[in-house]
């Protein structure tokens, strides 16, 4: 990720194997990195638990493997070697390309894997215990099971690289910095990287440009401010927990609330993390769903507190946006992606209602068009700035960083 403009596409056909490890699944694609063409897709859940599974989709079908009880990475990863082989899929693997959520300081594009890599991958995984580790797994499970094949890691973080130390150090003793990375690094990278350069093309101007805001918003969400195709400022921090009202996450609270937490109510550091992480945001408030479809239907049905949840949803969400004019100044386009960003023209018509002092409005039918993996502008042709529904495709920035890096092999 180290251009501003997207990507340029290798010469020949070429496969990537994309791998996203998280603590208890693995989500794997082969993505052609010529086009993003996905040639197979699947998720192993619940891994290490009583009933593993891996489900798969492969010219338009779905099967699902159940693994032996206790079965992890590892085995998911050599039962995807047994898919992979059986469908002869490996005559065109130019090598695996991983996702890794938290690259620290040391990354600031994507890199070939080599044990100085590791070390810093591994030095990263301090700040996200969870996610640093299912990666580091997830990448000698592979190194194992593909001997041969170049191993790619494209991190989440080395996008938001560019913020300036304005944007990016908490107003904390100076120290917690230097000395133990406490800083905000951002994450979504590959996302909001990926829906700038296209969004560019999609209204006819140079990415380096280009002033955009880009919402990522799915189970995680967030907000990341682009100048010239480089991210100034984004709302998630150290952790994916800063920011935005998300699925389950709370995003900002008054930091106060954890001496509140512990004195009042004898909540122990790992009920908060728990109660902020897992059982806040949507789900929260709402007491009904984490899911935003679930949320929108209630909520049309009369449910209060659905209602709530997505008006506190979408106020916070635009209250964000409108935080990011101070470092961009001028606005090209907003650009909704993610789950809900891509599918939800309820929550998309509510920011921009709130959002018509810069220029913003919504072409009601253009915004319900703009649905199932369609792109298009969603603002009428007389607005001064355009808001924009852009599906992502994380795969495809991995497979074709992985690709570019392969070349210079
Ligand atoms: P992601 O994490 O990007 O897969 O996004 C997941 C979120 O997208 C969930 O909250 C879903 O409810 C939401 N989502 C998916 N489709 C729709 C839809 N048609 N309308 C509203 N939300 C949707």
């Amino acid at each position: 990720m180290e251009t501003v403009s997207m990507p340029t596409t290798p010469s020949k056909s070429q496969h990537v194997l994309v791998l996203n490890c998280g603590s208890s699944s693995l989500k794997f694609a082969i993505i052609d990195a010529n086009n993003g063409h996905e040639i197979i897709s699947g998720l192993a859940e619940r891994l290490g638990s009583d009933t593993p599974s891996i489900k798969y989709k492969y010219q338009g079908n779905k099967t699902i493997i159940d693994l032996s009880a206790n079965q992890a990475h590892a085995e998911a990863i050599n039962t995807l070697v047994g898919l992979i082989k059986d469908h002869n899929l490996d005559e065109h693997l130019i090598a695996v390309g991983h996702r890794v959520v938290h690259g620290g300081e040391h990354f600031t594009k994507s890199a070939l894997v080599d044990d100085k890599v590791i070390a810093g991958i591994s030095d990263a995984s301090s700040l996200a215990p969870l996610h640093g580790h299912a990666n580091l797994l997830g990448i000698s499970s592979a190194q194992a099971s593909f001997a041969g094949l170049p191993q790619v890691a494209v991190f989440d973080t080395a996008f938001h690289q560019t913020m300036d130390k304005v944007a990016y150090l908490y107003a904390l003793p100076y120290k917690l910095y230097t000395e133990h990375g406490v800083r905000r690094y951002g994450m979504h990278g590959t996302s909001h990287y990926y829906v700038a350069g296209q969004t560019a093309k999609l209204i006819g101007k140079q990415v380096e440009q280009s002033n955009f805001i880009s919402a990522h918003l799915g189970n995680g969400c967030s907000v990341c401010a682009i100048k010239g195709g480089k991210s100034v400022d984004t709302s998630m921090g150290l952790t994916p927990l800063a920011g935005l009202v998300m699925g389950t996450r709370s995003g900002d609270i008054d930091p106060g609330l954890f001496n509140f937490l512990t004195t009042q109510l004898n909540y122990d550091a790992k009920q908060i993390d728990n109660l902020l992480n897992k059982e806040s945001g949507l789900l929260g408030i709402s007491e009904l769903s984490n899911d935003c479809r679930t949320i929108e239907e209630a909520a049309v049905a009369g449910h209060e507190k659905a209602a709530l949840a997505l008006d506190i949803f979408c106020y916070r969400l635009a209250k964000q946006i409108a935080a990011y004019m101070v470092p961009l100044q001028t606005l090209d386009a907003l650009i909704f992606t993610g789950g809900i960003g891509e599918n939800s023209d309820i929550i998309r018509e509510k920011v921009i209602t709130q959002l018509a002092f810069l220029g913003l409005d919504c072409d009601k039918q253009a915004n319900l068009d703009a649905r199932f993996g369609n792109e298009g502008v969603i603002s009428s042709a007389t607005a001064a700035t355009k808001a924009v529904v852009m599906p992502t495709n994380e795969e495809w920035v991995i497979a074709l960083d992985a690709a570019n890096i392969v070349k210079e092999l």
